[in-house]
């Protein structure tokens, strides 16, 4: 996949790539007010949603096309880069007519790849920039598949947003972020820039900067950001947009994490404890060794003396005991727990394999 790095492309690029702006562009003044906040702070894009993909009708659904108008007018007076979110072959044909250079595309579109080709189809030869939200349900083929798309037709400008991911459970986020799965596709795509929209994850304006200093911590390219100038009386998402002034508390109390360590000392620091990780990690590979050799064992006794594999007592035992133990180590109960599901499967698979062995051993026998 050939993806253009951000400073090849971005005016006066400095990582972080900063895209801000209000959830929708509600009205020329609001939009112009917003951008007039802006001023001296290190923006690369203001962001704007024209066209509003609401979950439920009759929310504020954007100005549509006429928006495009205001962004225009704004600009002749604060010159800007818009970026806005298409949703369809149209939308994105009237914001190429705009002038526009960098599109993004939902998390409720990257979910459907027949919309998704269409507008891959609608952008192909054209130089414009496209940015992928992570789908809404926690989907990395889904991610990836949609990037492809737009790779395919020859865009290079790419980038990825992670904006969280849709659950049922109650989370203290809007939109749990799972880190997992964005740093997974940064280590399948590792040149394609990271952007984290921060406020799409929190949905509550208190949260945005600790989900920010994390993305940055764990060296995202970019922070995309909702800011309103009167973020209460806005007309989609007013809990999680903030003010001007905000924003740049918010980008001033951020700590820049460096992603290559130039200091001397700090490498071999580094090194040394890296090479204490690896040294744990080899010991760690050699218990589960040796307790792969007692589960083969316990298989041959087990086959010896006609019982099932499989003792549900014993690893209902397990499961209760060892996240306890782990937790009284500092470690995480679910981490533990998701370890031995693993370690089981491993030890069924091993003791299944005993079992049919010895059968084909009969069986060459006979
Ligand atoms: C938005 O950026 O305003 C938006 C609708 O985001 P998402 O697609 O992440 O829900
Ligand atoms: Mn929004």
């Amino acid at each position: 996949m050939h993806i253009e790095p951000l400073d090849s492309w971005v005016a006066g690029f400095k990582k972080p790539l900063l895209i801000a702006g209000p959830c929708s562009v509600e009205s020329e003044q609001q939009f112009s007010e917003t951008v007039a906040g802006f001023a001296g702070l290190p923006v690369n894009f203001i962001r704007g949603g024209i066209w509003k993909p609401r979950t439920r009708p009759g929310s504020f659904e954007g100005n549509g096309a006429r928006a495009l108008d205001w962004v225009d007018e704004v600009s002749k007076t604060h010159p800007l880069s818009f970026a806005t979110e298409v949703a369809t072959a149209a939308h994105v044909e009237a914001a190429l007519s705009h002038g526009i250079k960098l599109l993004w595309i939902g998390a409720r579109t990257t979910v459907n790849p027949f919309n998704v080709q269409q507008i891959a189809d609608a952008v192909k030869g054209k130089d414009v920039a496209i940015f992928i939200k992570n789908p809404i349900n926690p989907d990395l083929a889904l991610w990836k598949g949609a990037i492809e798309r737009f790779s395919k037709v020859g865009i290079t400008k790419l980038g990825a947003i992670h904006r969280g991911f849709h659950s049922f459970q109650e989370t203290k986020y809007r939109n749990p972020p799972f880190w997992q799965i964005p740093l997974e596709l940064k280590s399948e795509l590792p040149d394609l820039p990271l952007i984290c929209d921060p406020s799409h994850i929190a949905g509550d304006r208190e949260l945005i900067q600790e989900v920010a200093q994390r993305a940055l911590d764990l060296n995202y390219d970019g922070l995309m950001i909702e800011s309103h100038c009167n973020p209460d009386a806005a007309l989609s998402d007013a809990r999680q947009q903030v003010s001007p002034a905000r924003l740049k508390q918010i980008l001033n109390s951020l700590e820049l994490r460096s992603s290559s360590f130039s200091n001397e000392q700090i490498k071999d620091e580094l090194a040394t404890i890296r090479e204490q990780i690896d040294q744990v990690d080899r010991e760690i590979l050699e218990a589960i060794a040796t307790r792969m050799s007692l589960v083969s064992r316990i298989g041959d006794y087990k086959k010896e003396n006609n019982v099932a594999i499989f003792q549900i007592s014993r690893w209902k035992e397990i499961f209760k005991s060892r996240p306890k133990w782990g937790e009284a180590m500092k470690l995480d109960p679910e981490f533990t727990m998701e370890l031995y599901r693993q370690i089981h499967q491993q030890s069924v698979k091993a003791q299944t394999r005993i079992f049919n062995q010895e059968d084909e051993e009969i069986d060459l026998n006979i």
